[in-house]
């Protein structure tokens, strides 16, 4: 259409501001063509691509990703780490006989549609399942990217009379999706719903926004956020080349608003699961006052096979981490059971044996030490104890 030349500078005006948030997902990425202008793809991303974006592939899982993430993909290096999380490969359409629809078991605790209700005292209430960029590791594929749409009003009220009747739900965790892209007139209606009801304590956000789109983190969002504190964010993180300065200063912002920040990483094959690299991105995340809270073994999502790794290696990676770096940078090791049942910690052994008498343990670099409990063992008998060993 031609724009009569006097309306020009309106529309120029109403355009979104190039790098604003806005602006960043109306560009996202979301074709072969387009994507094929700024990386060198191979034909196994080419045809995955290809693949997601046809209308009778009921497996798809949408290709999206924002200008800004893009810019940080190696162009010609198929194991760059940003780029594996982002471009499809054929793999996503061979699925496994282990895998589930949907991994955790969200539906059978859905008590009204987008509130999960596993643990006694918390809830999980999913506003969107639209994101920023789409993880192609994604947990929620079953639903994520679907219709890009918000929880409907009606759904929403459902939630909140739920939360409200039952007075044992304290913690209330908002995600999705990514409940980020909402408006801040939007977020801001639910989060101040939800602190209006009395027995709500904690509100919690799950985010990959100041990852992948970290210009959404503007001073407006940080002034109308911690109005409603106490308030909580979990970050996804996989690889310490997500924290650059634009994501750094969208922590700080958020940090400074009084936000306490926690990460949430999947451990992924071929991305995150070797020592120096998981060491070095718990580093970086310190440094922007990010607390990693949980490394999740990669969920049973259909597709995610090339993804997965041993849970083994994950072990492994713990003990790298316990001990020869600083607490804070060792977060939780879990598996959430498959068909539900909630995140599961899964620990390195440093117990070696238990009695009445004594736990005779282990410490990060195998040496053996004795707790005595009963108050009858003597330091000869622990040392003669430790030497057996
Ligand atoms: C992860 C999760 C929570 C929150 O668990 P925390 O361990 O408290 O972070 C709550 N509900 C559901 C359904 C979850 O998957």
């Amino acid at each position: 259409m031609k724009i009569p030349k006097h309306n020009l500078g309106a529309v120029r005006k109403s355009r979104k501001k190039k790098g604003s948030w806005r602006w960043e997902i109306k560009n996202r990425i979301t074709s072969l063509e387009q994507l094929g202008k700024i990386v060198n793809l191979t034909e196994d991303e080419s045809k995955a691509i290809a693949h997601t974006a046809t209308e009778n592939c009921s497996k798809k899982l949408k290709m999206a990703i924002t200008p800004y993430f893009a810019s940080l993909i190696d162009k010609t290096n198929p194991d760059c780490p940003i780029r594996r999380q982002c471009i499809p490969l054929y793999n996503e359409f061979r699925t496994n006989v282990n895998e589930l629809q949907d991994p955790c078991g969200e539906e059978k605790d859905m008590v009204v549609p987008g509130l999960v209700h596993r643990y006694p005292d918390r809830v999980l209430l999913i506003v969107t399942d639209m994101c920023a960029t789409y993880c192609r590791h994604c947990t929620r594929r079953r639903i994520v990217g679907a219709s890009e749409e918000k929880i409907s009003k009606s759904n929403f009220e459902l939630a909140v009379k739920y939360i409200k009747e039952n007075t044992r739900i304290r913690d209330v965790l908002i995600s999705g999706g990514d409940p980020l892209l909402l408006s801040d007139a939007k977020l801001e209606h639910y989060i101040k719903t939800l602190r209006s009801i009395k027995s709500v304590e904690l509100i919690r956000i799950g985010t990959r926004v100041p990852g992948t789109l970290p210009s959404r983190i503007t001073h407006k969002l940080c002034r109308m956020l911690k109005k409603y504190h106490p308030l909580f964010l979990s970050i996804h993180f996989n690889h310490y080349k997500e924290i650059t300065k634009e994501t750094r200063q969208a922590c700080e912002m958020l940090s400074d608003a009084g936000i306490p920040l926690g990460s949430q990483t999947v451990l992924l094959k071929g991305i995150n699961d070797n020592a120096a690299v998981m060491t070095r991105l718990m580093h970086e995340l310190l440094k922007i006052r990010v607390r990693p809270y949980y490394i999740y073994q990669c969920d049973l999502a259909p597709g995610t096979q090339h993804f997965r790794t041993s849970v083994s290696s994950g072990i492994k990676i713990l003990q790298s981490l316990r001990g020869y770096t600083t607490g804070y940078a060792v977060p939780t090791y879990v598996i959430d059971a498959p068909g539900g049942g909630g995140k599961v910690p899964i620990n390195p052994d440093y117990v070696i044996s238990r009695s009445k008498k004594d736990i005779i343990i282990k410490n990060y670099e195998g040496k053996v030490f004795v707790y005595s409990e009963n108050g009858k063992t003597s330091p000869q008998e622990v040392q003669a104890t430790i030497s057996k060993q």
